[in-house]
């Protein structure tokens, strides 16, 4: 990020530059507008810790199909923007697709999965397939011996988060967009046309409008219509180094574990309604080894190379607020757990909603089955 001088003036100015702000970015750069994006360097912002999941169908739940299908659909788009984004930058987000078990080591656990089977076979009509113990086994070498059953769903895909911002800042400059370094306090509407923006430090922005794209801080932004409710959500996750690891998605009780390409292995993830406060403690830590070396025992030996944590932005169905929110002031935030599987998805929306391909309807624009909100109550 350039460090920030003056005033500034702009066409569309973007406030956060984690995945969604900069893919927004990078597509309104490309249909010709001027963009500046604002981003202070927040060390807590989710991007830097996500686990990089694409699992649509794994944690839907009942009264979620048109959610489902947006989701299924978010990840279905995902192959041909990673492959136009790497060839773009040369920067490889390490995308990989994916199967997700979900696995029980006790009666509960396998009665759970039983209960999760035929939500998402009969309910949602997600393929899903029940797998014994050996099937388990064939498809995850590793597994504890104590694993009773597991349920297969397909069509997912993880990836590395941090590549995928590192590949958008390079593709929305190359674009033409600027990056630069600040923090925004507040954003307003001006009388005459166009949006006013403060910074922290006192510098002003005028743009023809704004799209409030700052994660979990994007609650915090002063001005109109009135503060988003965005809250802030706590995610602890690990790092290790194994030699190989399962590249299917393990699931077990609230926790996940995958390996990568390069030899990391993720486990998480804590949810912690604790405020912006993002240290990582020790009983989250206890709780996510425990259970990993639960489900994969040879992992005690893995050397742990990051336990960190990150602030999700929750909403109070914890589905995002992408859209209007006054006149010239946008918001795409709020994407709590699917914030990287949704990263394309809602900067597409974004762009036809602004391009005048699509109507911008309130803040539904990615949740089409949520309430409706009114423009000036949220
Ligand atoms: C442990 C963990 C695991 C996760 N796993 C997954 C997963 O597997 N799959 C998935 O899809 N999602 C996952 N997520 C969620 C995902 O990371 C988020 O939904 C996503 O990062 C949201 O993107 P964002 O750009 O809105 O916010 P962030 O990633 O938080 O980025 C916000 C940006 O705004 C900037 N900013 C903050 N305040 C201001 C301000 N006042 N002015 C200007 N800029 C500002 C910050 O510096 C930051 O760069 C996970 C999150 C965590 C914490």
């Amino acid at each position: 990020m350039t460090p920030g001088g003056g005033d500034i003036e702009t066409g569309i100015a973007i406030v956060g530059g984690g995945p969604i702000g900069l893919a927004c970015a990078r597509l309104f750069a490309a249909d010709g507008s001027a963009v500046t994006v604002f981003d202070p360097g927040e060390a807590d912002a989710a991007w830097r810790v996500s686990a990089g999941m694409l699992t649509p169908a794994v944690e839907a739940d009942y009264g979620e199909t048109a959610w489902l299908e947006l989701a299924r659909q978010a990840l279905a788009d995902y192959p041909k923007n990673v492959e136009s984004l790497e060839r773009e930058t040369g920067v490889g987000v390490m995308f990989e697709r994916c199967s997700t078990i979900a696995l029980a080591l006790d009666a509960d656990e396998r009665a759970e999965l039983l209960r999760r089977y035929e939500l998402l076979r009969d309910v949602l009509g997600v393929e899903v397939e029940l797998l014994d113990a050996p099937a388990c086994r064939e498809l995850a070498p590793g597994l504890s011996p104590r694993v009773l059953a597991g349920l297969r769903v397909g069509d997912c895909a993880h990836l590395d988060p941090r590549r995928l911002v590192e590949a958008l800042g390079v593709s929305a400059r190359a674009a033409g967009a600027e990056l630069v370094e600040g923090r925004v306090a507040h954003v307003e509407p001006i009388e005459q046309a166009g949006v006013r923006l403060l910074l922290d430090d006192g510098r002003t922005v005028r743009a023809s409008c704004a799209v409030i794209c700052a994660g979990a801080w994007s609650g915090e932004i002063g001005g109109v219509p009135s503060r988003l409710p965005v809250r802030p959500v706590r995610g602890q996750i690990l790092r290790l180094r194994s030699g190989a690891f399962s590249r299917d998605i393990l699931h077990c009780g609230g926790t996940y574990m995958f390996g990568r390409d390069d030899g990391e292995v993720v486990l998480g993830a804590s949810a912690e309604e604790r405020g912006f406060d993002a240290s990582t403690i020790a009983g989250e830590t206890f709780r996510l080894l425990e259970e990993g070396i639960r489900v994969v025992p040879e992992l005690r030996e893995y050397a742990v190379t990051e336990v960190r944590a990150g602030i999700r932005p929750g909403t109070p169905d914890n589905r995002p607020f992408v859209g209007e929110l006054a006149p010239g002031v946008f918001a795409a935030a709020g994407h709590y757990r699917t914030g990287i599987l949704l990263t394309f998805a809602t900067a597409e929306a974004l762009r036809a909603a602004l391009a005048g391909e699509i109507p911008v309807s309130g803040l539904n624009l990615l949740a089409p089955d949520r309430e409706r909100f009114a423009h000036a109550g949220v």
